[in-house]
């Protein structure tokens, strides 16, 4: 093996790797068999993260980021002046096997440019799943980025080998997609998502009748939308991101504030930031969906297509429902408590049990995990904060803002400091 030029692949192709955030372990389970290599279980791969802010696990590699398409926001698009570098099937392999034994990394996550055509490249990344599950008896995480159009046979190999499959929507709407990667058809990534979705439905079918149907994808399929290289809202962002949740059963939706790589008149200036605060919003309004019982036209409207980058969603829309609030916490339905900023999920089923032993205070609120200096100002418990009924949503916005200290707040500060 030539160690500084395989040194040298891994430079550029982990590099390259770095703007795909759809990494993640969470959810499989795959036990060691017969004296095989590791295991994986649902507390995920090891991340790094990089100085942007970005989280990569330590083998996060591209196979190769030669391309033949020209999508504009990718720094791998065939018209980018870039080294190039490809590995070979069994080179990710030995890495993988490699960096295993040493505890660096805990799994694998492969993505590729597109060598020749989708089934071409497809069968590579099968390949390296395949030779390291059978060869080297590798039982630990193994995430493969499918590419769009990629056969159903490879789909079906794919999934009997990786814990987890996904296709980069990219953008998240189809006019979006056609303007900055005319190449691409959002159809040709629906057709792999289908396939996997129905397999996934069938393996679970199956394992009801025969014990040992081989798995499929058991960590289930994900995607990735770009947040910011194109001009849609977060409401059509949300809304397409609940579409693909509902019929294609998604385990994630990742979002990536996109970060400009490239001076192109179609995209933002290679000056403008990353939208990190925005990306983190949408997160948290697709934790309201998955979570939380929200559907997306609650959480946005046409007349308010943009979520506030003040505060958190959930705090946003009970700002904008006040007339609802406060709710008697000793008698709300489980619904309507999951509804109070400051409330988690956990938290709600403590206060369901809680109450039926005692009249619920302060100190109890705080012992069962609810962060009181939100949630005050939706809930009544005996004490009632008489004087907020004055108050409207944007006092009332205001007042919560100057008595938190939200993690976002250095980023993002509305008002310019003084000093
Ligand atoms: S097909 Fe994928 S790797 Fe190739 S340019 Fe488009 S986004 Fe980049």
């Amino acid at each position: 093996m030539n160690f500084d030029r395989i040194t040298e692949k891994l430079e550029i192709l982990a590099d390259a790797a770095k703007y795909d955030v759809s990494c993640s372990s969470s959810g499989a389970k795959r036990n060691n068999q017969k004296k095989g290599l590791g295991n994986s279980t649902g507390m995920g791969i090891c991340h790094s993260y990089t100085e942007d802010g970005r989280c990569v696990s330590l083998l996060k590699i591209l196979l190769t980021n030669h391309c033949i398409y020209d999508c504009a926001y990718c720094v791998t698009r065939k018209s980018n002046d870039i080294k190039r570098a490809a590995f070979t099937v069994q080179e990710v392999v030995d890495l993988t096997i490699n960096f295993y034994r040493r505890n660096y990394i805990e799994g694998l996550f492969l993505s590729s440019g597109i060598f020749k055509d989708a089934d071409f490249t497809m069968e590579r990344l099968v390949l390296v799943a395949k030779k390291l599950r059978l060869e080297e008896n590798f039982n630990g995480y193994i995430h493969l980025k499918s590419i769009p159009g990629a056969s159903d046979e490879l789909m079906k190999e794919a999934g009997l080998y990786a814990d987890r499959l996904s296709i980069n929507l990219e953008l998240p709407t189809e006019k979006g997609l056609k303007l900055l990667a005319p190449d691409k058809n959002r159809e040709d990534m629906i057709k792999p998502m289908n396939y996997v979705k129905n397999e996934i439905i069938l393996f679970k079918e199956e394992k009801k009748l025969f014990r040992n149907t081989p798995k499929f994808a058991p960590a289930g399929q994900s995607t990735q939308l770009i947040i910011g290289a194109t001009q849609e809202n977060d409401l059509e962002i949300i809304q397409t991101a609940d579409s693909f949740y509902k019929n294609y059963q998604l385990k994630r939706v990742y979002y990536s504030g996109y970060v400009p790589i490239a001076d192109d008149a179609r995209l933002p200036s290679l000056q403008s930031k990353v939208p990190m605060v925005r990306e983190n919003r949408l997160y948290q309004a697709d934790w309201l969906m998955r979570f939380y019982g929200f559907k997306a036209d609650e959480i946005l409207d046409p007349n308010l297509p943009f979520l506030d980058l003040d505060v958190d969603p959930k705090l946003s829309w009970a700002l904008r429902n006040q007339q609802i609030f406060p709710i008697d916490i000793q008698k709300a339905d489980f619904e309507m408590i999951l509804r109070v900023p400051g409330i988690g999920v956990k938290s709600a089923w403590k206060i369901i049990e809680a109450r039926r032993f005692s009249q619920l205070n302060e100190n109890h609120l705080k012992k069962l995990g609810v962060a009181l200096n939100r949630a005050k100002y939706f809930i009544t418990y005996g004490i009632h904060f008489g004087n907020l009924k004055f108050l409207n949503s944007s006092n009332l916005k205001q007042f919560i803002l100057g008595n938190t200290k939200s993690k976002y707040q250095d980023q993002y500060n509305a008002q310019l400091a003084l000093f």
